[in-house]
């Protein structure tokens, strides 16, 4: 893969703009983040079709994604108590497919498996922390047995709190998914502060943009199209060179009335960007 290829986020059971191998294929990226699909979708005879489709396609997946039906994105408060692995009354019952969504992904060939863990307590002493600290533990060991990483998602706490975070787990494939439009919309810091904090562990990243100032009845976690919003992308793509990330660049594009205009613009501003960075 070369450096900096340019790719976008996409699903492969659902319907939507953005959605599925052909939508993929029509905006002729190579690279792409795979929100897993549902287990009815993750037999192995779908496996074999999906690793073959986008085989012949030649685009790779660098990421598969795991969510769950439950998650709630529809205010701050819902996130709490509905994303990832930090509700503790669906913790077990989720890690089991985590495990399970680690293992289709090493079928399919991807070597990165990431989430959304969710608000982790900011406090190292509380008890929920261990717990979470616990469950990150068991899905980095299962995917360390494939030489898999486990890249959690940036945004829900400060960069200080993920390091933290990290550094408590103390797995070496426990990684992040810098996404900096999140650290905007969720409040937790600037983003590129952020990334000077947690860049080592910097595996994959979602190029998203967001603006601080939020439009009338314009949702909370609604995004701006990239290079509109407050992330200044030109200073996140050097920043990113300096710290010698060369994995892809992977649009997300999650809110737009124009969701594949905006992708087309972002992959020209994307690919305009990486020109005059890289050369
Ligand atoms: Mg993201």
């Amino acid at each position: 893969m070369r450096k900096w290829t340019t790719g976008i986020f996409t699903s492969i059971d659902e319907e939507g703009l953005g959605a599925g191998l052909d939508a993929v294929k029509e905006l002729g990226v190579k690279t792409v983040h795979l929100h897993a699909p549902g287990a009815a979708n993750r037999t192995l005879g779908r496996i074999r079709e999906v690793r073959d489709e986008f085989a012949e396609a030649g685009i790779e997946i660098t990421v598969v994604f795991v969510g769950f039906p439950e998650d709630d994105y529809t205010t701050p408060e819902t996130v709490k108590s509905s994303v990832g692995l930090v509700p503790a009354q669906m913790r077990g019952e989720r890690l089991k497919e985590t495990l399970e969504i680690a293992d289709y992904a090493c079928e399919l060939g991807v070597d990165a498996i990431g989430m959304h863990l969710g608000f982790v307590p900011p406090d190292p002493h509380a008890s929920a922390f261990h717990e979470i600290v616990e469950a990150t533990r068991i899905v980095c060991d299962h995917c360390a047995k494939s030489n898999q990483f486990f890249h959690l998602e940036t945004g829900q706490e400060t960069a200080e709190e993920l390091a933290q975070f990290i550094q408590a787990v103390d797995r070496p494939n426990l990684a992040v998914n810098f996404d900096p439009a999140n650290m905007i919309l969720y409040g937790a810091g600037d983003p590129l502060e952020a990334l000077e904090t947690v860049g080592k562990y910097v595996r994959s990243v979602h190029c998203k943009d967001a603006s601080y100032e939020r439009k009338p009845g314009q949702h909370w976690a609604e995004d701006a199209p990239l290079g509109s919003g407050d992330v200044n992308m030109e200073a996140f793509l050097r920043a990113l060179h300096k710290l010698g990330y060369e994995g892809a660049l992977t649009i997300e594009r999650e809110y737009s009335p124009d969701q594949a205009g905006d992708i087309q613009s972002a992959l020209a501003l994307l690919e305009t960007m990486r020109e005059e960075i890289l050369g």
